[in-house]
């Protein structure tokens, strides 16, 4: 458990536009009264301009899904750290499945990633999580375990800043979540590997990520080691993200 209050982050993934973008986020910004936990969207790249401008002074943060390995140069198509920060990002998902899948991203380049990020005063979220065949094969704890060890060992002496997100592949995107005792369990081991890394284990948030909505944010929220949520496609909907948004703030 952290002493911080819970951290809920939408990943809006690939989606969006500039007029989408802005009435989800006036309809977010309006219904929050009601809650007390940390909250952040990580949008597009291109628009983290129209976020900053949309969210500056309120209690939301921005942040985006990705950074470059590398700090400037001939990288075409990248967005470095400071770039980044020139926008005044809070956060940055780092090894997503979807960029580890979809786009090769081995371990050693997720913990660069997190290195840059932290770099610039970003926060990284790391996400990490097994496959359905790794869980079939009893692999899930070695996995996650791997995948955090690569981050912890390139960042030791700030691993207290960063964010982990517990993302099983097969609960991303597929209506199917990882139940509050799964879930709690892997949080769990990734905390007891924190505290193996740092005396400071209890700053770092972890959060659950996988098919996480309006029906089943709370008893997930209620385990001792879920931190807090990265939420896909119901972050989308203003009125689910703000139930889970409230249900965070309990
Ligand atoms: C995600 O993309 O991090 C995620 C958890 O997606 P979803 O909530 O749609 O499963």
């Amino acid at each position: 458990m952290t002493m911080n209050s819970k951290l809920m982050v939408g990943n809006w993934k690939m989606n969006g536009s500039l007029a989408a973008n802005a009435s989800l986020l006036s309809e977010i910004s309006s219904g929050l009264r009601e809650t007390s936990c940390r909250v952040a969207v990580c949008v597009p790249a291109l628009y983290l301009a129209q976020a900053q401008n949309l969210l500056a002074g309120s209690l939301v943060a921005w942040g985006a899904q990705d950074v470059s390995t590398h700090e400037s140069g001939a990288y075409t198509g990248e967005v470095s750290a400071n770039m980044l920060r020139d926008f005044a990002v809070r956060y940055a998902i780092v090894g997503h499945s979807e960029r580890r899948q979809y786009h090769g991203e081995t371990d050693d380049v997720v913990a660069t990633k997190a290195q840059r990020a932290l770099a610039a005063g970003i926060t990284p979220i790391v996400c990490v999580g097994e496959s359905l065949a790794e869980r079939e094969a009893g692999q899930t704890e070695a996995v996650v375990k791997r995948q955090l060890a690569a981050v912890i060992h390139a960042n030791g002496h700030c691993i207290s800043e960063i964010v982990v997100a517990y993302e099983p592949v097969w609960a991303i995107g597929t209506g199917l979540t990882a139940s509050p005792e799964q879930a709690q369990s892997v949080h769990a081991v990734l905390r007891a590997q924190l505290q193996a890394a740092t005396a400071q284990a209890d700053r770092v948030s972890i959060l659950y990520g996988g098919s996480m909505n309006a029906a089943n944010a709370a008893s997930l929220l209620a385990q001792p080691d879920v931190d807090g949520g990265l939420i896909g496609g119901a972050s989308l909907k203003a009125p689910d993200f703000l139930s889970m948004l409230k249900a965070a703030s309990r």
